[in-house]
């Protein structure tokens, strides 16, 4: 299959070739004939799949047709959960609709000043890219108009949700035409998404690529028990002298905690910098910038800094910290391994944390297999996990390679007609039946509400009070993300 098949413009497919992709991605194959044909979809797409093209190339299809647009107003809105995601997105419809004469993109963002964000949005825009918080503030103030939105996208849909965002997003759509096409992506495509999609979308196509139990198998997952903090560090140390590390990402619980290890692996000698929510965004460009150009060998970072970050030299993602929610897992190893590059993932652990690494493996839905490096082998014999309650396979002593004895695909979490093949799936939803049901435990309310709990424990239904997410990330207004607080209070 080439891009030329899906039913491009020239203008695209031509950016296309410049940007250096000779073939549709899995996700972009699926998704961009049936945006073009005009269906509402509700994608299920690994990160680092190819998924903004497969939103963006549709949604600026429209435009790269009809150039006399001067003057319409926003044709396309993009949600994002994160600064960094949105940046990135506007980033790729610049590459994308670059020979679309005069394309005009626009980023709202929390936590950068408004002079910039008023100057672009007071003069026409195109593609508007925006972060939920902000773009209310702009709406709230009538400076932005959404009326002419023809496709609204909700990037990492699920993120937002997680983020308390239900009300924002709400209020943005409302804000929108009815007759607008609606592409929802998102990492699940199950429960509360499941909910927001009936209540936004029209008769979506269901596109399931693979599900987050079949991703990254282009990157190497290892698990290394450490037998306390000191053993962690060496750890570390021995898997940054790796020679074949191009660039790492080290992903620790609290910002504090980046800090630390950043300034203490700079004493060690390696270039490496911290980024977390507590940095400004001149601070944060700064830094992503040094890794882009390759002048820092190592980040280490927070869950919320890192999402979405897109640097392909990225050939190492280790866990120093476990992270909070098991899908952040697939977040962070999806740092590396990027645009088909293989990629190495290292999760180090304590033995006490041994329930944790269990839910992120049922999460993904296979063992992360257990390793140990030569002088450096935890005192404490690690027993498998996953594989165990799997009634497969017998405890080892020690692994100096992937451990054997997972087969077949778990049977649980497993929905009827869930896909977890890589072949793409359409599944026609059926029509609005009455208005879906979202009501808290005492059945009061008609509108979702969403925590912030980990989703292992009670995604949905929770009765607290949604939050604005995006000012506790940026850390400006508010400091510190409720993620990243939690720790601080379990003492870490
Ligand atoms: P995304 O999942 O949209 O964040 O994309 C991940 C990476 O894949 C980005 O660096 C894209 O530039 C790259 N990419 C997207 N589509 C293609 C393609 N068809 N061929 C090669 N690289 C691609």
């Amino acid at each position: 299959m080439s891009f030329e098949n899906l039913g491009l413009e020239p203008k695209l497919l031509s950016a296309l070739v410049k940007a250096g992709f000779s073939a549709p991605t899995s996700v972009q194959e699926a998704s961009i004939p049936k945006a073009l044909e005009g269906h509402d979809l509700m994608v299920s797409a690994q990160t680092g799949s190819g998924k903004t093209a497969a939103f963006m190339l549709p949604a600026l299809n429209h435009i790269a047709r009809a150039p006399a647009n001067k003057g319409r107003g926003v044709q396309v809105l993009v949600l994002t959960p994160t600064r960094e995601l949105a940046m990135q997105v506007a980033d790729a419809t610049k590459s994308y609709g670059a020979h679309i004469p005069d394309l005009r993109t626009a980023v709202v963002v929390g936590g950068m000043p408004y002079g910039a964000q008023l100057k672009a949005l007071s003069r026409r825009v195109d593609v508007l890219v925006a972060t939920p918080g902000r773009l209310i503030d702009h709406l709230q103030a009538r400076r932005v108009n959404l009326s002419t939105v023809r496709t609204l996208v909700l990037d990492e849909a699920d993120r937002m949700l997680d983020m308390g965002f239900i009300e924002d997003i709400e209020t943005i759509v409302a804000a929108t035409p009815s007759e607008r096409q609606t592409l929802l992506f998102s990492a699940t495509l199950d429960g509360t998404i499941a909910r927001l999609a009936r209540d936004m979308l029209k008769e979506p196509l269901r596109i399931e690529v693979s599900g987050h139990k079949q991703k990254h198998a282009n990157i190497t997952q290892s698990l290394l028990y450490a037998d306390d903090a000191g053993h962690k560090l060496r750890l570390l140390d021995h898997l940054l002298r790796d020679t074949n590390l191009d660039q790492a990402i080290v992903f620790t619980s609290t910002k504090r905690g980046a800090d630390d290890l950043a300034n203490r692996l700079s004493d060690q000698g390696f270039s490496a910098a911290s980024l977390h929510g507590d940095m400004n965004q001149r601070q944060r460009t700064r830094t992503l910038g040094l890794l882009q150009k390759r002048r820092l060998q190592v980040l280490v970072a927070t869950d919320v800094a890192a999402r979405g970050i897109d640097v392909q030299g990225i050939s190492h993602a280790i866990n120093y910290d476990l992270p909070m929610q098991p899908e952040d897992y697939t977040h962070r190893i999806g740092r590396t391994g990027r645009a088909g590059n293989s990629g190495l993932a290292f999760t180090l652990a304590t033995h006490s944390e041994r329930h944790k690494i269990r839910r992120i493996e049922h999460f993904i839905g296979q063992p992360i297999p257990a390793n140990v490096i030569e002088g450096l082998e935890p005192t404490k014999t690690a027993r498998p996990t996953y594989s165990d309650r799997k009634g497969k396979g017998k405890p080892r002593k020690s692994f100096d390679g992937p451990r054997g004895g997972f087969g077949g695909k778990p049977s649980y979490g497993r929905k009827n007609g869930e896909s977890w093949g890589d072949k793409p799936r359409f599944e026609d939803r059926p029509g609005r039946s009455g208005k879906p049901r979202f009501e808290d435990e005492a059945g009061r309310s008609s509108k979702p509400r969403f925590d912030n709990k980990p989703s292992y424990d009670s995604r949905g239904d929770a009765d607290r009070p949604a939050r604005r997410f995006e000012d506790r990330v940026d850390g400006v207004a508010r400091k510190g993300g409720h993620a990243e607080r939690s720790y601080a209070h379990a003492g870490r």
